[in-house]
C-alpha cells in the first residue's frame, strides 16, 4: 500500500513513483500540504487555494485504489473550495483520517517487514 516514498534516492537509485501510486503516506503529505496552503490562505493570496486544490487532487489519486471514499472526500472538498465555501474542519478531519491510515501501515509494517534497521533512529546505544 506503500510506494517508495519512504526510501532515499541513494538506497533506491531506480527510484520511480507515479502520481496514481497507492500510497497512504504520499496521500496524508498532500493533505497537509493542502491544509498548509490552505490556512495560508486567509489575508494572503487566493493562488493558494488554487494550489490547495491541486495538492487534494494528488492525494486523491493516491486513495482512488484501495480508499476510494478518502479520494472522494478530498474531491468533495476540492469542490466545495472552488465554491469559496470554508472547508477548514473538512480538511482538518480529512488530514486526521489520513495520520491514522499512516499509523496503522507503520503498525502493520512493524509486524509484517523485518527491514527495520535502515529507517530506526531517536536510539542512543
Ligand atoms: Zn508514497
Amino acid at each position: 500500500m506503500a510506494c517508495n516514498c519512504r526510501k532515499s534516492a541513494a538506497n533506491d537509485p531506480v527510484f520511480t513513483k507515479r502520481p496514481d501510486q497507492p500510497c497512504v503516506f504520499c496521500a496524508h503529505k498532500h493533505i497537509a500540504a493542502a491544509k498548509a496552503l490552505y490556512d495560508l490562505e486567509s489575508g494572503y493570496r487566493s493562488i493558494n487555494k488554487s494550489n490547495a486544490i491541486g495538492q487534494l487532487i494528488l492525494a486523491a489519486w493516491h486513495y482512488n485504489l484501495n480508499h476510494h471514499h478518502l479520494a472522494m472526500r478530498c474531491r468533495d472538498i476540492w469542490l466545495e473550495m472552488e465554491k469559496l465555501h470554508d472547508v477548514s474542519s473538512a480538511l482538518s478531519s480529512l488530514q486526521n483520517a489520513a495520520w491514522q491510515l499512516v499509523l496503522r501501515e507503520n503498525n502493520s509494517g512493524m509486524i509484517t517487514s523485518g527491514n527495520a534497521e535502515s529507517e530506526d533512529s531517536g536510539t542512543n546505544s
